[in-house]
Formats: C-alpha cells, structure tokens, sequence
C-alpha cells in the first residue's frame, strides 16, 4: 500500500504543540491543568467542593494523576448544574452557548468564551490541514447548524484554514446535490448515514459520485460507525473518509481526528488529558484496553470540565503512528455505553452488528434492531433490490449467512427479517438504529 502523504504545511496552528516530545507533553499537560484546577477550585461551587471532600489541593499538584483522587463530572451533574452553575468565568465572558441534549432529561448546556472558540475553531484547522484541506477546497456542511457544535466549530475552522465553507446544514437531499454540482463540492462533513441516504439519491438520479462529482474526502462524525461502513462509502464516493470525534462538553468536533493514515484517531493531548476506565468500576485502565473515555479540558476558559465520563467505549491504540505524530491516538468509538444493550446477559453494542452485516454481500444500507425483550432480538435488513426480486433460495441462505454471522460475534442468535429497499425510515440526521420496545 502506497503511504499516505504527510501533509505538515508551516502554518500557525500547526506549529501550536503538535509535534511534541513525550515530556515536553506531560510539562504542558500539567501546567495547563494545573491552572485550570486552580480556576475551577475558585469560580466554581461544585468543584470546590469536589476538592475538598477528595482533600485535594490545587496548589499542591504535583502529577496528572493526582486527578484520580477527585471524582467523575457526568452529564447529570452538567443538568443538575444547568444553565450556569459550572461557570469558571463571569457570565459577561461567555460569547456562546451551545447545548447537548440527551434523549431524555434536561438539556446540558455548554459555554464558550471568546478564546473557547478561538481555541475550538483552531483545533479543527489543525485536523483539517493534517487531512488536505485548505485553500481552494470547498467544504460543504452538512452537519446541523445550531444548538449542536459539529457544524459551526467545523464551520470556523475550515474558514481559518482558507477553504470556501456552504453552510447546507443536513437533509434537503435535492438541494444538497445541487449544491454539490454547482459549486464543486471537494468535501463534505455529514453523518455516517446521511452520506449512505445521500449516495442512494444520486444513484437514483444517475448519478455517478466518482465521476460526476468534484468530492475528494469527507469527515464522517456525530455517530458511531463501523470500519466496514467507511469502507462502503469510499468505494460509493471514490474518496478519502476520515473519522472524527469531538463533543460539546469538550470544545466540539476536533477533540481527535484521524491522519492520512487512517489508523485511530489522534487525540490532541496539549488540549485534553484522556483516561480510559472500566464503566462499571471507575477503575483507570491501562494504554490497550477498552473502556470509557474519560476526559479533562486543560484550557478551557468558560467551563472547564474535570474527569469528564463522555459515555464513549474506545481505547487508546499502543505505539506511535507512523506519520510521526506524538499525540495518542484513540480507536474508533466502538459505541457509547449508554447504547449498549443486554440480551441474554450479553453486553452488545449496535456496531457489532453493523459491523457484520456490512460484511455480508448483498446487504443493502439500511437495518434497524428491534428489542421486544431480554432474551430475543430482531434485526432488519434491507437488502439488494435484485436480490429481493430474485430466487427464495438465495434470499433464505442470505438469511442463514448473516443469522450466523451476528451470531458467531455477538454471542446471540438474532431473528432475522429481510426487507426490500427503502422499507426502513431513512434520517437525514442521525439514524436511529435500536429500537426498545421492551418495558422494565
Ligand atoms: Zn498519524
């Protein structure tokens, strides 16, 4: 395989940390959390206590770890806390509110000051020239503009890096191609799903992505998504996807992103200081090993966050990688622990399943899972329209094969329904995979 280019273009934010001997990193980390620990320890009531009641002293630090000793920020102490109860900062500094809602419960709400921006807009510049895109790109967005950060965060920075930005938002399928036609989109930031629903489209109008578009890479975030599905996609597009992730309660998208090289996701470690715990003990694992990513802001300004639980099931990938950058890298997100399901007494994860059935040929783009009770589940499949139209015989073995597959992975024997294209309800958003019917 011919290596990806290194692209490292002598520009200002690059030069900002990125290349950092192991050290010289943990000398930064310590003295941005260290000044961060001593900010929240004043302005913010909640912490204040948090560090008494650990008997931690701020002006005492003496390692990143001694962190360990205060307890986890979770999303219920930001609702219990909303709107401004965790303000570092006096609200005339806050510039902007973003929030992050949860499909149940109160809204978070996430504050930024003036350099919060600055700082968010400029890690995604970083993650966007690391990847190729610059002057003379055209970026289309395709992500939510509002009270969610992808879009706008993204927006600033690609704007900081020179490309031309159209603000599409998600959904309007027939403007977004339009767009893409005229202005000669080279790339998109879209969910995972809507770039699947997106490809269907244009196939539908004739459409060849490799050959009638100008699109060369796209950043796949906001949900988790399987090795096999990017696959897929830049086999549809003929295009370089990366993968992302970021959250609100951190700065945005642009918390860590994927090099040319594809191969885990470079967490930016001059801006959070990342843990890996077992979700159900608390307990720090070790480089390797899958857990929750645990996240503390080293310089945010209008709310920093401490040992912050982000729900997410990754790890952090052993050894350097090979485009010689320092910054650990993180696996793709495996899913969120709030995702995950139990049947049978078995933990499974919706990307286990989507996994394997974008493995299996003849599966088409859309499935869902369906959850009637503990012991049993259903998934749908919507499958190759030539295939549905074809001999009972092939779709009852298609039927076997992926019965048994999902089986061999997930340890449980799922029903299995297949269905013809375009059965399933489509999202020009986030897709919703799993759907619980079952009741406690
Ligand atoms: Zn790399």
């Amino acid at each position: 395989m011919k290596a990806p280019e290194i692209i490292r273009p002598d520009s200002y934010w690059q030069k900002q940390d990125e290349i950092i001997g192991k050290e010289a990193l943990a000398t930064l980390q310590l003295e941005h959390l260290t000044k961060s620990l001593r900010r929240v320890y004043s302005n913010v009531p909640f912490y204040h206590t948090r560090f008494d009641e650990a008997g931690l002293d701020p002006e005492n630090i003496k390692s990143l770890e001694d962190i360990r000793r205060l307890s986890f920020t979770t999303s219920d102490d930001l609702r219990a806390n909303y709107p401004f109860g965790l303000l570092a900062v006096s609200k005339d500094e806050v510039v902007r509110v973003h929030t992050s809602s949860g499909t149940t419960g109160r809204a978070k709400a996430i504050c930024f000051s003036k350099n919060d921006i600055e700082c968010s807009a400029t890690l995604i510049a970083r993650c966007l020239v690391m990847t190729g895109t610059g002057k003379g790109d055209i970026l289309q967005n395709m992500m939510t503009y509002g009270l969610f950060t992808g879009a706008l965060i993204m927006h600033y920075g690609a704007e900081k890096v020179g490309a031309l930005v159209i603000p599409a938002g998600p959904g309007n399928t027939e403007r977004q191609i339009q767009l893409m036609r005229d202005f000669g989109t080279t790339v998109i930031h879209i969910t995972p799903s809507y770039s699947l629903y997106l490809a269907s489209a244009l196939q539908q109008k004739g459409i060849d992505p490799r050959k009638d578009l100008n699109l060369r890479r796209a950043y796949l975030g906001a949900e988790p998504y399987s090795e096999e599905t990017r696959k897929k996609i830049e086999a549809i597009y003929g295009i370089d996807v990366y993968n992302s992730y970021g959250l609100t309660e951190m700065s945005g998208p642009g918390v860590a992103f994927e090099c040319g090289y594809k191969n885990g996701m470079h967490l930016w470690e001059d801006h959070f200081f990342a843990e890996i715990i077992d979700p159900e003990t608390g307990e720090v694992l070790e480089d390797g090993q899958e857990g929750e990513l645990v996240l503390t802001s080293l310089r945010r300004e209008a709310m920093p966050l401490i040992r912050y639980r982000t729900r997410d099931i990754t790890k952090i990938i052993t050894g350097v990688c090979e485009c010689g950058r320092t910054h650990r890298r993180i696996s793709r997100i495996l899913g969120r622990s709030d995702d995950m399901f139990v049947v049978k007494g078995v933990n499974v994860f919706p990307q286990q399943i989507e996994q394997v059935l974008m493995g299996i040929k003849g599966v088409a783009q859309n499935y869902q899972i369906l959850l009637e009770s503990y012991d049993h589940l259903t998934i749908r499949v919507e499958i190759a329209k030539e295939l549905f139209d074809g001999n009972i015989e092939h779709l009852l073995q298609l039927q076997t094969e992926i019965t048994d597959k999902v089986r061999a992975d997930i340890l449980v024997k799922p029903k299995i329904e297949l269905l013809e294209p375009g059965a399933l309800p489509v999202s020009e958003g986030k897709a919703k995979r799993v759907i619980d019917n079952r009741t406690m």
